[in-house]
């Protein structure tokens, strides 16, 4: 293959810069990232060969590899994994994947670059990483089945791609350390890192290490040196030990590793069914959302690694959460399912159908006690994952009562911007009110100002108020909720022409007048809605709302 220069697009090159400077101080996390990666790789071969074995090529000894080399001052790490062919390099190393890069560096660019770890770990820097540490990298990897490939660059505005020299399947990741950055080549440094970011993943990972050895007895005596490969990490599927054992720092880190999430998790959902299904779950609630993780943005399925009885079978496996729970992320070890049948097989089985039925129950019960216990903390949960959350009013009828137990609005009794549970509305009601009231707007302002409001106020009746788009599309799904139906107050009869008999007939001529003088104007009705005001205009029971119509017409509808 002849070698070819090729340019990164854009905003990786920008990214690459924002990257290496404002995750600086947090640069060792490279190792974690490539460690990570090369686990990642060695769980795609080994769950392709669970049904297809020729592609192991006989090489099942799998291992993360460091090595160093204190001459040419370069880190490598290598692994036995899946391997790429130049295909996968151009696509996974030179581009990004993500689909919201632009939408990131520009909100990046707002909120200030600089120290905010916070911001580009939601992102997931992953590969790139490593050029916090390396002023050039050169990744030599081999596909099965494939020719060797090489790709190197100096993380500015190109890589090159060659002829590599792999010899077996897997690959190498070698990092031309910065000046600065020496301490990488430090056995002591290594190991600590491991130990602190993957001493749970599952694969060891080696290192050659020397050790002076005393060796034969009285004057025979000798110190000699022995280099061997020493395993840095315990291994231990953090999920299958006991929580006494395990600490906050230990489930942060694993949590980090798999979400590539920057920040610790909110909450930690950890516990084993047994009976009927047999399973382990360790999940986490994320405390800040994924920048490209919105209405219609980012992948929209959730992500939850699935392992059977200890061995990876798949980090996308859709059916185990549904989609309105993607913000969760984790881990669910099962020990009934059956190993060696292709993911589609696997993928109808009846008894993922009741393990996600139960993670979904754990995870809503866990919500509704972080709501009633630590509101501040639900606030903040809930304004980062609530548009989400809420998209299950839609799709999960069976548990549409309990997802609205979660919801929280600004009402006509809230200060602008603070919220309230519909439950705590509910309850506050009169037992005789029977729906639930509510005005969607597209800011407080706009709702507070509402001449519908005027006859809600003067009953003192509390009306909700739907401010986040989504509202108006989802909350007609609740349909009703703790016996209560939802009423808009812009809409249909709400306090019209009842008990007004006799005016009618007195104003039949004005009314007439006026809707002669209106065109556009279905209906001019006397009504008791109105305190303060002359008049309104209202839609029809089924029409659309202002609010709605106002997005329309923006979609350019
Ligand atoms: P992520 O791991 O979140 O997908 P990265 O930037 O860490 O993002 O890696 C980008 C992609 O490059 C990976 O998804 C994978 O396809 C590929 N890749 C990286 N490292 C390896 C490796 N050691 N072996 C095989 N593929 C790799
Ligand atoms: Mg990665």
């Amino acid at each position: 293959m002849a070698e070819k220069t090729m340019e990164f697009k854009t905003e990786l090159s920008q990214l690459l810069h924002l990257i290496t400077h404002s995750l600086y101080s947090h640069r060792e996390i490279f190792l974690r990232e490539l460690i990570s990666n090369a686990c990642d790789a060695i769980d795609k071969i080994r769950f392709a060969a669970l049904t297809e074995t020729d592609l192991l090529d006989g090489d099942s000894d799998w291992k993360i590899r460091l090595s160093e080399d204190k001459e040419a001052k370069t880190l490598t790490i290598s692994d036995n994994g899946v391997g790429m062919d130049e295909e996968a390099l151009v696509e996974n190393l030179g581009t990004i994947a993500h689909s919201g890069t632009k939408a990131f560096l520009a909100r990046l660019q707002e909120e200030g670059v600089k120290d905010n770890p916070d911001l580009i770990g939601q992102f997931g820097v992953g590969f790139y990483s490593s050029f916090m540490v390396a002023d050039r990298v050169v990744v030599d990897t081999r596909m099965h089945g494939k020719d060797a490939v090489k790709w190197e660059s100096e993380g500015t505005g190109s890589f090159t791609l060659g002829e590599g020299e792999r010899e077996t399947r897997g690959t190498s990741v070698t990092l031309y350390l910065k000046e600065d950055a020496a301490e990488y080549l430090e056995e002591y440094r290594l190991r600590s890192l491991v130990k602190k970011f993957s001493d749970f993943i599952e694969h060891p990972v080696v290192m050659k290490v020397t050790r002076t050895k005393t060796e034969g007895e009285g004057d025979d005596k000798k110190e000699i040196e022995v280099t061997e490969d020493e395993i840095l990490n315990t291994q231990k599927a953090i999920w299958l030990r006991a929580k006494t054992e395990i600490s906050n720092e230990d489930y942060n880190e694993f949590y980090k590793h798999i979400s590539h999430d920057f920040n610790d998790p909110a909450e930690v959902i950890h516990y084993s069914a047994e009976g009927a299904m047999e399973f382990k779950a360790l999940l986490f609630v994320p405390e800040k959302r994924p920048f490209d993780m919105l209405m219609g943005g980012g992948d929209q399925k959730a992500h939850i690694h699935l392992y059977i009885q200890r061995v990876f079978i798949s980090s996308d496996f859709e059916n185990l959460l549904p989609p309105y729970l993607r913000f969760v992320k984790g881990v669910v070890d099962a020990a009934d399912l059956p190993l060696n049948v292709s993911r589609e097989i696997l993928q109808e089985n009846p008894q993922l159908d009741r393990i996600r039925k139960n993670l979904v129950s754990r995870i809503l019960k866990t919500l509704a006690t972080m709501k009633d216990k630590e509101f501040d903390k639900y606030l903040t949960f809930y304004s980062e994952f609530g548009p989400i959350l809420k998209e299950g009013l839609q799709s999960d009828f069976e548990n549409r009562e309990k997802i609205a137990d979660l919801l929280l609005f600004e009402t006509t009794k809230t200060e602008a911007g603070k919220l309230r549970p519909l439950s705590a509305v509910v309850e506050a009601m009169d037992e005789k009110q029977e729906e639930i009231i509510y005005l969607s707007a597209e800011h407080r302002g706009l709702a507070e100002n509402s001449p519908f409001l005027e006859g809600f106020k003067a009953d003192d009746k509390e009306v909700v108020f739907f401010l986040d788009p989504i509202d108006e599309f989802v909350m007609p799904q609740l349909h009703e909720y703790k016996g209560k139906k939802f009423k808009a107050a812009n809409k249909g009869d709400a306090g019209d022409d009842k008990e007004l008999k006799e005016e009618k007939k007195k104003f039949e001529g004005f009314l007439g007048f006026v809707k002669d003088k209106l065109s556009g104007v279905k209906e001019v009705r006397l009504s008791t809605r109105l305190k303060e005001s002359p008049a309104c205009l209202v839609g029809d029971e089924y029409s659309m709302s202002p609010h709605i119509e106002a997005m329309m017409r923006r979609m350019g509808q």
